[in-house]
């Protein structure tokens, strides 16, 4: 049994104002703007084989994200490493799903202006989230290409990271009601962006194809780039029709969130012939075995 002296951390641990808590007691005051305004950034590294993967690059996004929205998270590099390795220790996963979290936090009382709230540094492990469960990644995802538009970069800018999912979340909404598996959003000129919390990418003969703007740059996104470069396929970064979607040979999308997953439907019409495409397996094999590879891992002790 679980009591104060012996937390149960199994089912994931937070880091909330300097404790370490079980996911479940894990809050936030509710007052915090990040709660309330959506005025927050984070970003999410995950564990697998019981090592973080490409944990520097979520690092200096993050970094990167936090100056853009002028938040302090007031931890270096080092102090979130060693937060989120014991976020993962205590709750002993081996594979698992880590977010870092920087809020605006609160103003003082009445006040209205941001610059004087105290940020706050929040974080946690749970177990390892899948954007795609077992047999969509063994037959692929039926993506829905939607008309709701992502939020343009002079509004907020998607390509750092943020809460403003609204746009996103109606997205997905729309396409689960219509009986798709997830969803993928347009810019103001209908072409491909991105989806809830994935980058998208198509093959057209031979060449692998993904948005240029309009999108957060994923780390799965460079990771699939670099993959395709060492395997010699030409990738071209540009805009992206939705029709070139629709009539690509192959789709897949990319996200910490399972790394590359095949879609095999669009708008409930086949991609190709419908099955997952070798280009897809071979990005997918690819991707884990760079699970294996010293340089991009960091293993946690436990
Ligand atoms: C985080 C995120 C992605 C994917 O980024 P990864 O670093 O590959 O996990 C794509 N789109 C949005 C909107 C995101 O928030």
């Amino acid at each position: 049994m679980a009591d104060i002296e012996n937390p149960d951390f199994s089912k994931g641990c937070a880091f909330v104002r300097g404790q370490y808590v079980p996911i479940a007691q894990a809050s936030i005051p509710i007052t915090d703007l990040g709660f309330l305004h959506s005025d927050a950034t984070y970003d999410v590294v995950t564990v697998w084989d019981g090592a973080f993967f490409r944990l520097d690059a979520h690092l200096e996004r993050f970094k990167r994200s936090c100056e853009h929205w002028r938040l302090d998270p007031g931890v270096t590099d080092q102090d979130i490493t060693e937060i989120l390795s014991q976020c993962v220790r205590l709750s002993g996963l081996r594979a698992s799903y880590v977010e870092m979290i920087c809020t605006r936090g609160q103003t003082p009382w009445g006040s209205r202006d941001p610059r004087q709230a105290v940020n706050q540094f929040y974080a946690f492990a749970v177990p390892f989230v899948w954007l795609a469960n077992e047999s969509q990644r063994a037959s692929g995802l039926n993506l829905k290409i939607s008309d709701v538009q992502r939020i343009p970069a002079s509004s907020v800018d998607p390509t750092i990271k943020n809460y403003h999912w609204n746009d996103l979340t109606m997205g997905l909404l729309s396409a689960l009601d219509a009986g798709a598996d997830s969803v993928v959003l347009v810019n103001d000129q209908g072409h491909i962006v991105e989806g809830p919390g994935f980058n998208a990418f198509c093959v057209l003969d031979g060449t692998v194809i993904t948005p240029d703007h309009g999108m957060l740059e994923g780390v799965t996104r460079k990771t699939v780039i670099e993959i395709a470069q060492s395997l010699e396929m030409p990738v071209h970064v540009r805009a992206v029709l939705a029709e070139e979607f629709r009539s690509a040979n192959e789709v897949f999308i990319s996200s910490s969130g399972g790394g590359v997953l095949p879609v095999t439907r669009v708008d409930g019409n086949a991609i190709g012939n419908g099955k997952v495409g070798a280009v897809t397996r071979k990005f997918v094999d690819a991707y884990w075995a760079l699970h294996k590879d010293p340089a991009l891992n960091l293993p946690i002790v436990y």
